[in-house]
């Protein structure tokens, strides 16, 4: 039987219920921690059968879902519980950021194995973790937790909406980029491939309650992986100057989102190599086709004086965008060597 996160406050003595009070005690416990943190921006939370959101005059609602399953978007003798909820809500804000959206409220359901919802021991169940990580994102990027639905499934996975609002007609679109535009980029590539790639490396991870924990050493050493920064701050301000033409966030790699960008403006993309801010520990080929890096990836009109840092984050100019030729690639690496297609060939996770 589906459970769902909209248990009646004072349920009925679940403990009467046979073959269900711990899922019960669970669903109480995940609604009561929502309830606790940042409730700006919904009228109504958990515990009716839809959530309430309030947009402000003149705006328009952002939606995005994004799933995540477990085996393919994150592994569970790898990733702690912690950075899966983490992780799989910075999925959703990053999609929010793209858009110049400010979050509302995120929703998120869980299909998960019994051994994964039973504590261990004397250490927290696995979902309980996952809450950790996913709220204390939430809490860092004020967006309440408004609803969502818990389930048995043979495989765990996360499916996780953010609901985001944006003035009518301000949304920052793929679909805007034009000839002679200039294209930037927050922050460094390559980080979150290369962190995935220490982590997985990694022997002896720590074990707690069965489920990988992280360590201060795997925290330092793969943070842009285990903890990726969603660039809400750079998105509402490109939004609200009106400073980028189009815009994408980096979560298939430079190569697969550059492509997509250009396909839905009807341009073709020309990035500079060597300017290309690699992240210290990467590589160029995990810079180009690493996903999971969230980073903002935008254009703007050659006229406009983009800051170097916005909201703190460095700001790189790393190609323009061209004339779309027939036959020839959407978008082109100029190195010392000469020039190459850029193809799309984002990460697929682990496929
Ligand atoms: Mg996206």
């Amino acid at each position: 039987l589906p459970y769902s996160l909209r248990v009646p406050a004072k349920p009925r003595n679940p403990e009467n219920n046979p073959g269900r009070p711990g899922e019960l005690a669970l669903i109480r416990r995940i609604r009561n921690r929502a309830l606790s943190h940042s409730r700006t921006g919904i009228t109504l939370g958990i515990g009716d059968d839809c959530a309430l959101l309030k947009l402000r005059p003149g705006e328009e609602a952002a939606v995005t879902t994004d799933l995540s399953i477990a085996g393919r978007h994150f592994l569970l003798e790898v990733h702690p519980p912690e950075v899966v909820g983490y992780r799989t809500l910075a999925r959703g804000l990053s999609d929010l950021a793209a858009m110049g959206a400010r979050p509302v409220a995120a929703f998120v359901s869980l299909g998960l194995p019994r051994e994964l919802t039973v504590p261990r021991g004397r250490q927290s169940a696995w979902v309980e973790r996952f809450y950790d990580g996913l709220l204390a994102l939430a809490d860092a990027c004020k967006t309440p937790l408004a609803g969502g639905d818990l389930a048995q499934s043979p495989v765990a996975l996360a499916d996780i909406v953010l609901v985001g609002a944006v003035p009518n007609g301000k949304a920052l679109l793929r679909s805007g980029a034009r000839l002679g535009h200039v294209i930037y980029l927050t922050g460094s590539l390559g980080g979150a491939a290369a962190g995935l790639g220490l982590l997985r490396g990694m022997r002896g991870l720590r074990i707690v309650g069965g489920f990988p924990a992280i360590s201060k050493k795997m925290s330092d050493l793969a943070s842009a992986h285990l903890h990726p920064q969603p660039r809400i701050t750079q998105g509402l301000w490109l939004q609200r100057k009106s400073m980028a033409t189009a815009a994408i966030d980096l979560s298939d790699g430079l190569s697969t989102d550059l492509n997509h960008l250009c396909q839905e403006s009807g341009v073709a993309a020309e990035v500079d190599a060597a300017s290309l801010p690699l992240h210290a520990d990467a590589t160029l080929e995990q810079a180009l086709h690493g996903g999971e890096d969230y980073e903002l990836l935008f254009t703007a009109a050659p006229t406009v004086r983009m800051p170097r840092h916005i909201g703190g984050v460095p700001v790189t100019r790393i190609g323009r965008i061209v004339r779309r030729r027939k036959g020839a690639a959407l978008v082109t690496l100029q190195t010392d060597e000469g020039d190459a297609p850029l193809l799309p060939q984002g990460w697929q996770h682990f496929s």
